[in-house]
């Protein structure tokens, strides 16, 4: 594969990714106080790059950005624009990760040290790096965690904060010790939450079923697209409701979705098979048609493609 140039976006402008760098008096990295997306750009059939859902991600971003007090000075449509931006400046066509951080910066002139969100300066940096799919379309093996999800009235779980994602940490930590790939986390009702970066999704009695927004998790972009997809291509409604761990014992078919793990099926279980201990056939389904659609391959799903022009 070709050379590609080291870039990102930072503090304004674009610079070699070695300059895109911050104090260690950055106070998103001692609070937690930054707000982030995980976004793909695709290699298209045609030899093109474009990215997934960008609008979608970008509208979220500021929607997270608001909960803390953070303008990134832009609108969606020019953090779109941005992004492809870098992306030929990258001058890539592989498919790539691209991570927007918008943060807490620094005491503004006069304002005393704390830990408050107002009276700190904000920014944005934008970087990215080639990452084809790194999950296993065999499948993976999930614990339920000892970690629950926090609740709404202690975080905001539905926006995507750095600092929240310590919880995330030592539940995907947990999983590892115990030989795992992942952990699904329940709530603080027992019911269960999400996975430590994807939603969570099971087929039980031939019913499609994922927990509602009410579960405390974070409403993923790439479960939206799964719900769409079941109920265009497959005839498939999605029930909302909530779950506890035994109907995931239970359930004919588990599956995880997040814009890095895409649709990854979860063949063990707290030590268990997940029914046959094999990818399920709605599972294997959906993976295949959400691979077309990102691939540009469905043309009623073009609309979800912002297109990096070389
Ligand atoms: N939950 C959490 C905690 C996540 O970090 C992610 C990844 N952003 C998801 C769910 C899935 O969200 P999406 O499909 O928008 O990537």
């Amino acid at each position: 594969s070709p050379a590609v140039a080291q870039v990102a976006y930072h503090d304004g402008e674009f610079v070699p990714l070695e300059r895109a760098v911050l104090p260690v008096t950055t106070q998103a990295l001692q609070y937690g106080t930054g707000v982030f997306e995980g976004i793909r750009a695709y290699a298209q059939d045609d030899g093109s790059l474009a990215i997934f859902r960008a609008h979608d991600h970008y509208r979220r971003l500021l929607r997270s950005s608001r909960t803390l007090r953070i303008d990134p000075g832009r609108s969606v449509e020019e953090l779109c624009e941005l992004t492809a931006e870098l992306l030929r400046r990258i001058g890539t066509s592989e498919d790539t990760y691209i991570r927007p951080l918008a943060y807490k910066r620094a005491l503004l002139p006069g304002r005393k040290p704390g830990v408050g969100l107002s009276g700190v300066s904000d920014a944005l940096s934008v970087n990215a790096f080639r990452m084809g799919s790194y999950t296993d379309p065999a499948g993976i093996r999930c614990t339920i965690s000892s970690w629950r999800r926090p609740t709404s009235d202690a975080l905001p779980v539905r926006a995507k904060v750095t600092g929240g994602y310590v919880n995330n940490a030592l539940a995907v930590d947990e999983a590892r010790a115990a030989g795992c790939d992942d952990a699904i986390l329940l709530n603080s009702r027992g019911q269960v939450a999400e996975a430590s970066t994807s939603n969570v999704f099971a087929v039980i009695g031939g019913r499609l079923v994922t927990p509602p927004a009410t579960a405390d998790l974070l409403e993923g972009i790439t479960r939206d697209t799964v719900v769409t997809l079941a109920e265009d291509l497959l005839q498939t409604p999605t029930d909302f409701r909530d779950m506890g761990r035994d109907d995931l014992a239970g359930a004919d078919e588990v599956f995880l979705t997040g814009t890095g793990t895409e649709i990854v099926p979860v063949t063990e279980l707290a030590g268990r098979p997940v029914a046959e201990g094999t990818p399920g056939s709605l599972t294997t389904a959906l993976m295949r048609a959400y691979q077309d659609v990102v691939r540009g391959k469905e043309p009623h799903y073009r609309h979800w493609l912002h297109p990096v022009h070389a």
